[in-house]
This record gives structure tokens, C-alpha cells and sequence, in this order.
């Protein structure tokens, strides 16, 4: 399968400056994405519950961006905050329709010491909104969740779960465990997953190596992972536009 020596072709999560705690300008990613030879990236900036995130209009200001940016399709998109176990996030509704793509995610700062239940419901009631495609780092150990659940209701729900390169960091210690219990029950109920860097530095752009190697390693089938080809992301991006309009 050797699917530990292929790049897909869209990083799904990058940050720029204007995530507040990110060092790359969105030229850096773009130049950082050509030379790894990735054909586009999905621009995800921290929402406004973030310490120093993007404001909550970020969608709209985004449609001023260039699709292309040196022959690199740019998605113009958003790592919304889950505010509350219903779901919500903190990008208005007024707003989530200029998105191409949205990531939902816990992050401490923003939804603090939830219980595995409180976790579960926040990300399967936050798979109903039409709006949001993938849920960012389930495996994140400081928000424990229970995966079969919220696997289950992915697929169920048509949408796509994340397997987040930085979960194979120290940015994210003890996640290993939780990692591969979250591929095996990926695998096991067939859940269509997108691989990313979440680069916070340009460098990191499509350096998702460890993560492809993991998957290898799990025999991930790789007609499920979306984003390998570009073409089989914008296959994905259609069956979104209809399932919003
Ligand atoms: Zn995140
Ligand atoms: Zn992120």
C-alpha cells in the first residue's frame, strides 16, 4: 500500500499570524505548500473564543483571498471553537456560509474540564450542523471523548474525522494510546478521515510523514482518507455543497 511514503495532496488544517499564536504569514504556507509539492491547503485560523483568535467575521474577510495562490488552491476555512456540550461553536451562523471547510474543535482555553460524556455529546451534537465537515483532534487526551460514539455518529452523519499529525508530537503527550484506538475503531467502522499538520510554522505545511506512517502501519484503507488526492477533497467539498444547500 506504502501509504508512509505518500503526501496527500490538501493539508486540511494551517494557521497563520492571524490565529494570535502562530509564526508563518499565509504566503509562507502557500510557498512551504508548492515546495512540498501539495496542490492546496485549507486555511483553518483559531475562532474568536481563542486567547488572541481570529475574529468572528474572519470568513467573510477571507473571500478577499486569492482560490490560487501560485498554482496552490487555497480553501478558505475555519478551526471553530465547540463553546458548549449542545454543540455550538463560536462562528455565527451569519458567517459559517463563506467557509469552504470547517474544522470543529475542544481546545482547553476555550471549553475546559469536560467529563467523557460531556465531551461525546459536545462532538456528536456538533456533527448535526450541516456547516461543520470534520471534528479536529478527538484524540486529544485532556478532552477524552468515547470514540465509538463519536466515530459512529461521523458516519452516520456523512462527515469526516481528523487524524492530526501534532497528536504525534510532544504538543500532545500520552495521545499515542488514544491515537491508535481512535484508528482502529476508525478503520473498524469504515470513517472517512482527513491527515493534516495543523502547522502553527510553515515548515510543518504537509509534513504529516509520522501520521502516514502510522496509518501504513494500521493498513488505513486510502480510499478513505479524503484528503490524498485533490481530486477525491473536491468530490468531498461537492457532496457538501449539496448537503447545505
Ligand atoms: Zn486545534
Ligand atoms: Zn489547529
Amino acid at each position: 500500500m506504502y501509504l508512509a511514503e505518500r503526501i496527500p495532496d490538501v493539508d486540511t488544517h494551517t494557521h497563520t499570524v492571524v490565529s494570535g499564536h502562530a509564526w508563518s504569514t499565509l504566503s509562507e504556507n502557500v510557498y512551504a505548500a508548492k515546495k512540498r509539492g501539495l496542490k492546496g491547503l485549507c486555511l483553518t485560523e483559531h475562532g474568536p473564543e481563542m486567547p488572541q483568535g481570529a475574529p468572528g467575521y474572519i470568513p467573510l474577510s477571507q473571500t478577499m483571498l486569492p482560490a490560487k495562490l501560485d498554482e496552490v488552491r487555497i480553501y478558505k476555512g475555519i478551526e471553530a471553537d465547540i463553546i458548549g456540550y449542545d454543540g455550538s461553536i463560536d462562528i455565527s451562523d451569519k458567517y459559517l456560509p463563506y467557509c469552504e471547510f470547517v474544522i470543529a474543535s475542544i481546545h482547553q482555553p476555550v471549553l475546559p474540564g469536560g467529563t467523557t460524556g460531556q465531551n461525546t455529546d459536545a462532538f456528536i451534537n456538533a456533527l448535526k450542523n450541516p456547516h461543520i465537515d470534520i471534528l479536529g483532534h478527538p484524540d486529544d487526551p485532556k478532552a477524552p471523548c468515547d470514540f465509538e460514539a463519536v466515530v459512529r455518529a461521523a458516519v452516520s452523519n456523512n462527515k469526516l474525522l481528523e487524524m492530526n499529525n501534532n497528536s504525534l508530537s510532544e504538543l500532545r503527550p500520552g495521545s499515542l494510546p488514544n491515537l491508535i484506538r481512535y484508528i482502529e475503531l476508525c478503520k473498524k467502522m469504515e470513517a472517512r478521515i482527513c491527515v493534516a499538520s495543523d502547522a502553527h510554522f510553515h515548515t510543518m505545511v504537509g509534513n504529516v510523514s509520522p501520521m502516514m506512517r502510522l496509518l501504513d502501519e494500521q493498513q488505513y484503507p486510502p480510499q478513505l482518507i479524503v484528503n490524498l488526492t485533490i481530486t477525491s477533497f473536491e468530490a468531498y467539498l461537492s457532496e457538501r455543497k449539496r448537503r447545505i444547500n
